[in-house]
């Protein structure tokens, strides 16, 4: 039984019906639900972690899936644009962007290195002025989120998965064993074995995970620019502008014409079903760092907004683990704002974690109950009403 049909939970229910089981996919509806993290039109896909070469290495793992899945798909759902990493000064030992130059280096990538100059004529909508430095990787871009999503759940359908919709309400326990799951409407489902795969719901329907899970609400913003032409590659690739030191990173323009903007910030904390709208003083700070930034986007309307939601590890590491304490219950989530990339290999982890089977990646995925306070490398730690002092940019 998995519940949860995000992309943790339709890629687990997908490997395991390959691996022989009998699976249930319980979700409250949709999938892809409206409210899934999951379920957006786009996620960047980047092996740019910093000096933190366990991700750089896991990344690089799911991008040969990646490519795997867009040869198997009758169109490709992941776009290998390339990643524009930019930098507010001078690359310098130890920033984030300056690591992950180095780190890519070292692993035998060539990235582009860009001055102000390059960056002025390679991507015009950019204020180089504003961008000293920084670096395009070839190996990187972005995936349509949602659609994937479609695409594992109907494959898992066409394999034999069966879906159920229904609100997980609790564990069903025979002993000290786990036995399915109770819905809200009152009905039981049995199973062998339940993976629990909530997302930002996670810590809300199992209170002991909360030591190590938080809901944490992020703001994104779609645009609708002039000339989205002028917004798409090979003159505009998804990016991640002093991430560290400012949260932005975002998209080229779609075919309808937006193009989003996130913040990878430390976001609010809150219920997922009370997430709340994105407020007016987001709007002015994306504002003020696009007439900073890109010029080019200062005036666009704002199409549509959404609030989603972040399963924040404190540690800022995946989770996908068997409880202990609870024979037969794997949990699997913690995508702490970067989790979608490594959707060609959550599948196989969730598997692996509840045949108890080590893995590469295990040790640092594993259960755990709670963990040191850590964030992803790109990850902007000031709260986001404090805009970085210049000092602490980058
Ligand atoms: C704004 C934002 C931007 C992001 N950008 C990136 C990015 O660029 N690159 C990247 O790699 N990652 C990114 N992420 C992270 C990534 O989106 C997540 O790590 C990933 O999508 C989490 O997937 P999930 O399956 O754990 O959760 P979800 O996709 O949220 O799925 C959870 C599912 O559980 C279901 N559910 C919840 N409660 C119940 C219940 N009681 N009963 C039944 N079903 C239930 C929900 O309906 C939902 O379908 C971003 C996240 C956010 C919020």
């Amino acid at each position: 039984m998995v519940v949860g049909a995000g992309v943790f939970g339709a890629a687990a229910a997908l490997e395991l019906r390959r691996r022989g089981y009998e699976v249930t996919l319980v979700d409250r509806g949709g999938p892809p639900h409206p409210e899934a993290s999951s379920t957006d039109v786009s996620k960047v896909v980047r092996m740019d972690y910093g000096a933190d070469v366990f991700y750089h290495e896991l990344a690089e793992a799911a991008l040969a899936g990646w490519d795997e899945w867009n040869r198997a798909e009758p169109r490709p759902l992941y776009h290998e644009t390339g990643f524009l990493v930019l930098a507010s000064e001078p690359m310098r030992a130890g920033s984030f962007e300056a690591e992950s130059f180095r780190t890519l280096r070292d692993r035998g990538y060539e990235p582009d290195r860009l001055d102000a100059g390059a960056l002025g004529s390679r991507f015009p909508a950019w204020n180089a002025d504003r961008y000293p430095d920084g670096y395009v990787s070839r190996r990187g871009g972005w995936a349509e989120s949602g659609a994937v999503v479609s695409r594992l759940v109907s494959r898992g359908e066409e394999e034999g998965v069966r879906p159920v919709e229904g609100t997980f309400a609790a564990l069903r326990e025979e002993g000290s064993r786990i036995a399915g799951v109770r819905l809200a409407d009152g009905r039981e489902l049995r199973a062998d074995r339940v993976v629990v795969a909530a997302g930002a719901w996670t810590p809300v329907l199992l209170p002991w995970l909360r030591p190590l899970l938080r809901s944490v609400a992020q703001p994104v913003v779609h645009l609708a620019p002039e000339a989205p032409e002028r917004l798409r590659p090979p003159g505009f690739l998804p990016f991640a502008a002093d991430i560290s030191g400012s949260g932005w990173y975002g998209f080229p323009a779609l075919p309808d014409g937006q193009l989003k903007i996130g913040h990878h910030g430390m976001g609010k904390e809150a219920h997922p079903d009370e997430r709340g709208g994105v407020g007016g003083a987001h709007l002015e700070r994306l504002r003020d760092f696009l007439s900073d930034a890109l010029p080019a986007l200062v005036d666009a309307p704002v199409a549509a907004t959404r609030t989603c939601m972040y399963c924040d590890a404190v540690d800022g590491d995946l989770l996908i683990g068997r409880d202990p304490l609870r024979d037969g219950l794997v949990v699997a989530g913690g995508g702490s704002g970067h989790g979608f990339k490594f959707a060609p290999l959550l599948g196989p982890l969730v598997a692996d974690a509840l045949e108890g089977r080590e893995n590469r990646w295990s040790n640092r995925l594993g259960w755990r109950a709670s963990g040191p306070v850590r964030t992803e490398a790109a990850r902007h730690t000031i709260p986001n009403n404090e805009p970085p002092r210049k000092e602490e940019a980058g």
